[in-house]
């Protein structure tokens, strides 16, 4: 399953979500006031996300908008799914559990376990095997929404027991119509004991047949549960849809949406992956629709007494978990889509108009199927694929077993002569990685949810490779994929990380293990494995660990057993190694080590030392600060530089903290660590390694590989900002960006910098520090240009991101360029296109940053005139870069007028962008506490989002008066306890910012004055 936005479930959620999406817009380097897709922290990571803040760290928590979607954060929304599960508790307990279909017996049978849930067993005993489900439906989607259904389980008794527990939620049970007989196969002459009573326990979802005598080891019964349940308009179960047609008619449809625990309010089961079964599936729909599941159709017959409609029934699948069981039901219109061999029919359901636009996928499908089927030296497993996007924006999608099914219509369009490379690699990347789950996770299944990485982070590792292998984006593209590293490290380095395999974990709150690390940290991880094993033996051993266990459930030593044996068959990994040694420690533990090498003063020798990195030294924090890995050493050096081989040269041990490497140059020669960025670790040298490379980017960049060079930029920016080095040294090693033309350091560099741009604006520095920035950007703008800008088809991602920065910085002629293109727009406000859709934001903002009151009017005109959301947001966040006092102070406050009807998320991203702005800081603040009771009485009396609006406004605060002024807003609403922890975390942010500029001021200020770059002293 991706996820790559939270979609809001009601307005409570809102504000938090947008939130969210304000951080990106607060740090990301790139992004001048660019709003982002909304979103990607759950609410409970919102805090998080600002606990970390801006400090003296500008890749705090920052996913890029591409990445924002490239790498989508797929925290479930915990708010969400317990709302929805406390809804449905709610509704449950005032249902009669008996059914409709007869008296009160069965109520009467039914016992309400009311055991506190925390002291319960939410796993099913291993005493039950489900072997095959025969489930019936019929959902009436254009009806009262009622689902009348019926399963029929055979299951094979593994160890005598005296009952039959399995889950159920949110439905009606028809006891009175509960069977349980001997099924096939069932070789006792014995009967089967019957049913006494039945136990419901809401809590924990399971649902207990308790038995008068006792089912034998070895027995097979079928178990009937006939049910009614209901179309839920929220993600989960039988998932209903409303959507507007191209004809102006409102459509419904229903698809089931079950992981990972949610095919239990679809129908009874064994709702766990490990209890694998066939799955013989009957829908009833009416005839002007269409039925899709796993398998192929088998027969369709007409309902006697129902005219209009009929069953559909379909073939058996093989064995499989329950949550990729697929029933959609539709009026979809399809295209076929040529598969890569003959007998496999691919289909894709969606509206009219967007099948329009995925003509993609007739190239892009069969190339990743066949290179899937390559790689794994497997067949895909089922007759067919269909790949069903349902209309909306759900950002969501969900690898089905033959029915991947894409919510979010807007992910699956690209448009060749619209849209970039960059556009075509997010919407390729959610593909391949579906298509990959086709293998891992579908055909081999993690065993419970604390290995779902198994499952994702292989997916994600395939989708990233698959991408490169087959060539299907440009090298520039996979690279910027792959700068995940950048993006992770900052998430993996705070308090609030969970390790990869996630032991004790809550199955109803997701998002202790459908996270950044399941996704993307093991994908990152596995990376690193395929370059210590080598690809050949990593392909190896992933190919026997999918051989053995095809059809079946894993843990991750299967994985690691696999791996091992084929890396020492072709010699790759020590025969006294194995996998599972090296990887426990990455796999069970948060962070990641800083390895520091000190050469030794010859040079020839030096030593390697791993630490926990920790950004921020807390020690009230519970970190064990002693963690150590097996650390996969690789170098090269100036003498002999060769980037390409990979492969380990040192183990660092997980038993060591520090290990000796020889056979190094003189000490007037450099060596780098780490090659190619394969190993997840950041890396210090001492200070005269780090002024040879140094003197090397600024003679030849590119003799270095650009990973490593992105490295040098991520890691010496953070190491710099933790104090661990000079910002003197970190300021030299970037001043080569003046010769560096690639976009992936360009970003990485970007995003590091933007905390310093923020926090040194309302400093005398901040003068000096904008030329120095240009004299960084010039060259690159220089080089791209921008008479390509108003040709929307030739914009590249270089090109379009050389302007967003150039412009963020003011550079002269970036300013020159977006004012005269928005003095176009206003001057034929119909035709939008005059300034590309990609920098809608940055010509705006920078249009209105350098305009007048016009500049300004206009926007919020054409704010009101605008009928798309993306323009809406791009106007929003503008409006508050006007340098004019007045504009922002009054646009804050026409934010809480009713009268401009403004939508609220609108509203508060008017504040971000107010507080993130230059300059803003102290209006955000001023205007906070100025009209806190009407922020209050809008985003309503929790004061959720008004409380995250305190920790925002702090986030650039940086001198001990603003210190003073936070805690005399704490004192004053000392009597809300939300809003005294919310200023907790905003006074701990502004401490750190104090602490930065009082340890780091001095310095920067020195080193531009060194430069040039006049700088006025404090
Ligand atoms: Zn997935």
């Amino acid at each position: 399953m991706l996820r790559w936005s939270a979609h809001p479930p009601g307005a409570s959620c809102q504000p938090l979500l947008r939130l969210a999406s304000a951080v990106v817009l607060l740090t990301a380097g790139n992004a001048v006031s660019v709003p982002v897709s909304p979103s990607l922290s759950s609410s409970s990571s919102a805090l998080s996300f600002f606990s970390r803040g801006t400090s003296p760290r500008s890749t705090t928590a920052v996913w890029l908008p591409e990445h924002v979607l490239m790498y989508p954060a797929l925290y479930k929304h915990k708010t969400q799914m317990h709302s929805h599960r406390n809804d449905l508790t709610a509704a449950a307990n005032t249902v009669s559990i008996g059914g409709n279909d007869g008296g009160g017996e069965g109520k009467e049978a039914v016992v309400r376990d009311t055991t506190q849930r925390s002291n319960k067993e939410f796993r099913l005993p291993a005493s039950l095997r489900p072997i095959h489900y025969s489930v019936r439906v019929q959902p009436f989607i254009n009806g009262n929404y009622s689902v009348h259904g019926s399963v029929q389980i055979d299951i094979e008794v593994l160890q005598a027991t005296s009952n039959i527990t399995l889950h159920v939620y949110g439905m009606d049970i028809h006891t009175h119509g509960i069977q349980l007989q001997a099924a096939e196969g069932d070789e006792e002459t014995a009967s089967v004991p019957q049913i006494t009573h039945f136990v419901d326990d809401l809590d924990v979802e399971i649902f207990t047949a308790h038995l008068d005598g006792v089912l034998e080891a070895g027995r097979r019964v079928r178990y009937t549960i006939p049910y009614e349940g209901t179309l839920a308009f929220y993600m989960g179960g039988f998932y209903g849809h409303r959507y507007t047609d191209v004809d102006g008619t409102d459509k419904h449809m229903v698809s089931t949406l079950s992981q990972p625990a949610d095919a239990r309010i679809a129908f009874p089961c064994f709702d766990e992956p490990q209890f694998k079964a066939t799955f013989e599936v009957h829908v009833a729909r009416q005839v002007n629709m269409t039925a899709v599941s796993n398998m192929p159709l088998l027969t369709t017959t007409s309902i006697e007494d129902q005219e209009g409609w009929v069953w559909d029934r379909f073939q058996t699948t093989p064995p499989m978990s329950t949550y990729l069981l697929i029933l959609v039901v539709m009026s979809l219109p399809h295209i076929n889509v040529t598969a890569h061999r003959q007998d496999l029919p691919i289909r894709v359901w969606a509206r009219q108009e967007a099948l329009d636009r995925m003509s993609f996928l007739h190239q892009f499908v069969p190339v990743l199927m066949d290179f899937m089927e390559t790689y794994t030296n497997t067949s895909y497993s089922l007759p067919k694929l269909d790949i069903i996007v349902v209309p909306g924006k759900e950002g969501l999608a969900f690898e089905g077993w033959g029915a991947i099914i894409v919510y979010d219509e807007h992910f699956m369009l690209y448009d060749p002569l619209e849209d970039d490379e960059m556009d075509f690699a997010r919407v390729t990347w959610v593909q391949a990685h579906e298509l990959a789950h086709q293998w891992f996770g579908n055909l081999v299944t993690p065993r419970w949810w604390s290995d779902l990485w198994l499952s994702e982070g292989i997916s994600s590792y395939m989708s990233d490779f698959a991408m490169q292998e087959t060539a299907m984006v440009s090298q520039s593209v996979i690279e910027q994929a792959r700068s995940a590293v950048h993006e992770l490290f900052p998430e993996d380095d705070k308090v609030t990380a969970v390790p990869v395999f996630n032991q004790q974990i809550d199955v109803f709150s997701q998002d202790t293990y459908f996270n950044v690390f399941s996704y993307f940290k093991s994908s990152l991880l596995l990376r690193m494995m395929a370059h210590v094993l080598s690809h050949h033996a990593f392909r190896k051993g992933m190919v026997t660990f999918l051989h053995e266990h095809q059809y079946g459930s894993v843990v991750q030593d299967d994985l690691f057993r696999h791996l091992t044996k084929a890396a020492h068959e072709a010699y790759t990994l020590p025969q006294d190694l194995s996998v599972k040694t090296i990887l426990d420690t990455w796999i069970h533990e948060t962070g990641y080590p800083l390895v520091t090498v000190t050469r030794s003063p010859s040079g020839i020798s030096a030593t390697a030392y791993q630490e926990k990195y920790l950004w921020l030294q807390d020690d009230s924090l519970p970190i064990d600060h002693f963690s150590t890995w097996w650390v996969p050493l690789t170098y090269t050096t100036q003498d002999l530089p060769d980037f390409s081989d990979t492969r380990v040269k040192v183990w660092l041990k997980d038993t060591e903290t520090q290990t000796p490497v020889h056979n190094l140059p003189p000490k007037d020669q450099w060596v780098i660590f780490n090659l190619q960025q394969t190993g997840y670790y950041r890396v210090n040298y001492d200070d005269h390694n780090w002024n040879l490379l140094i003197q090397q980017l600024l003679t030849d960049h590119q003799l270095i590989h650009v990973n490593n060079r992105v490295q040098m930029i991520d890691d010496i920016l953070n190491l710099a900002s933790s104090g661990k080095v000079s910002y003197k040294i970190a300021l030299s090693l970037v001043e080569y960006m003046k010769n560096e033309n690639e976009t992936l350091p360009w970003r990485v560099f970007q995003r590091n910098m933007e905390h310093m741009k923020q926090i040194l604006e309302t400093t005398p520095a901040h003068e000096g520090f904008k030329k120095y920035m240009w004299s960084l950007l010039v060259p690159l703008w220089d080089l791209v240009g921008f008479e390509k800008i108003t040709e929307v088809q030739t914009i590249q991602q270089k090109h379009s991101q050389a302007v967003k920065w150039a412009c963020h910085y003011s550079l002269p002629s970036c300013v020159h360029l977006a004012a005269s293109l928005y003095a176009q727009w206003m001057l034929t406000p119909e035709n939008i296109k005059v300034v590309p859709r990609d920098l809608w934001g940055t010509v705006y903002c920078t249009a209105i940053a350098h305009g007048g009151e016009a500049e300004w009017d206009f926007a919020w005109q054409q704010y009101f005139l605008s009928n798309d959301t993306h323009h809406k947001e791009q106007l929003v966040a503008a409006l508050s870069c006007s340098r004019d006092t007045w504009a922002e102070n009054g646009y804050l406050d026409l934010a809480l007028t009713s009268e401009t009807k403004l939508r609220t998320q609108n509203t508060l991203q008017m504040f971000y962008s107010v507080a993130s702005s230059s300059g803003g800081k102290p209006l955000a603040w001023n205007f906070l506490t100025r009209r806190w009771s009407a922020l209050v009485s809008l985003y309503g009396d929790s004061g959720a989002a008004a409380e995250q609006l305190v920790v925002a406004a702090a986030e650039t605060l940086t001198s001990q008066q603003d210190m003073e002024k936070l805690r005399v807003f704490r004192e004053s609403h000392r009597d809300n306890p939300r809003v005294v922890a919310a200023s907790k975390v905003a006074l701990d942010i502004v401490a750190r910012n104090v602490a930065w500029m009082e340890k780091n001021y001095d310095v920067i200020c020195d080193w531009l004055h060194s430069r040039g770059f006049y700088v006025r002293l404090r």
